[in-house]
């Protein structure tokens, strides 16, 4: 499994409005993630994930004094909850497709958008490697696929108990990367 945590950012907001799958963006060049997502093979991978409150976060750069209140109101019931997540590791096309991207579909319905909140991520298995799509609605149906996997594989007891970890559930445990799973 690999640890990845950092603040969400904004793409290009492609994944809710063309998809119909919102991702939250990791910055890959930041924290700990860079080193780890440049070793990972471009695909989508299943996993556990949390949402925190910045302040609650050992990162230095967090800070909440951007987040309105009515958006802190809603989310603070989702916020240190473990979810099962589905994630892409790709390209970004605004860097020439040369700056690699992770990006996590949290498997769960949120009230509202959550841009400057902290995730983190228990990255867990590979799922597919990254392909290109003849329609959009392909992508879409394998999306679908992708999270319908993810649903029922993060059931079985070996995955389950991932969902348990400090890591998750304790924003101050600093990550660790016990080992790179490349399929
Ligand atoms: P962007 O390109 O800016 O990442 P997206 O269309 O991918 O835009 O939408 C992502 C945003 O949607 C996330 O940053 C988050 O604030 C919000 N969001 C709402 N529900 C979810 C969800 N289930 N999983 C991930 N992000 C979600
Ligand atoms: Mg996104």
């Amino acid at each position: 499994p690999l640890f990845l945590e950092g603040p969400i950012i904004h793409g290009f907001g492609r994944g809710s409005r063309l998809l119909g799958f919102p991702t939250a963006n990791l910055d890959a060049e930041k924290y700990e993630n860079g080193p780890i997502i440049h070793t990972l093979p471009v695909g989508v991978y299943d996993g556990f994930c949390t949402v925190f409150f910045p302040e609650a976060t050992n990162l230095s750069a967090a800070s909440s004094s951007d987040l309105p209140e009515s958006q802190r109101e809603s989310m603070r019931e989702h916020c240190g909850t473990v979810f099962k997540m589905a994630m892409s590791i790709g390209y970004n096309p605004q860097f020439n497709n040369t700056l690699k991207t992770a990006e996590v579909h949290i498997l769960h319905k949120f009230p509202c958008d959550f841009y400057g909140f902290y995730l983190r991520v228990i990255v867990l298995d590979f799922l597919r490697p990254m392909t290109s799509f003849k329609s959009l609605q392909e992508l879409k149906d394998a999306i679908k696929g992708d999270v319908d996997k993810a649903t029922t594989a993060l059931d079985l007891p070996e995955k389950k108990t991932w969902g348990d970890h400090p890591f998750l559930i304790n924003a101050h445990i600093p990550p660790v990367v016990l080992q790179v799973k490349t399929q």
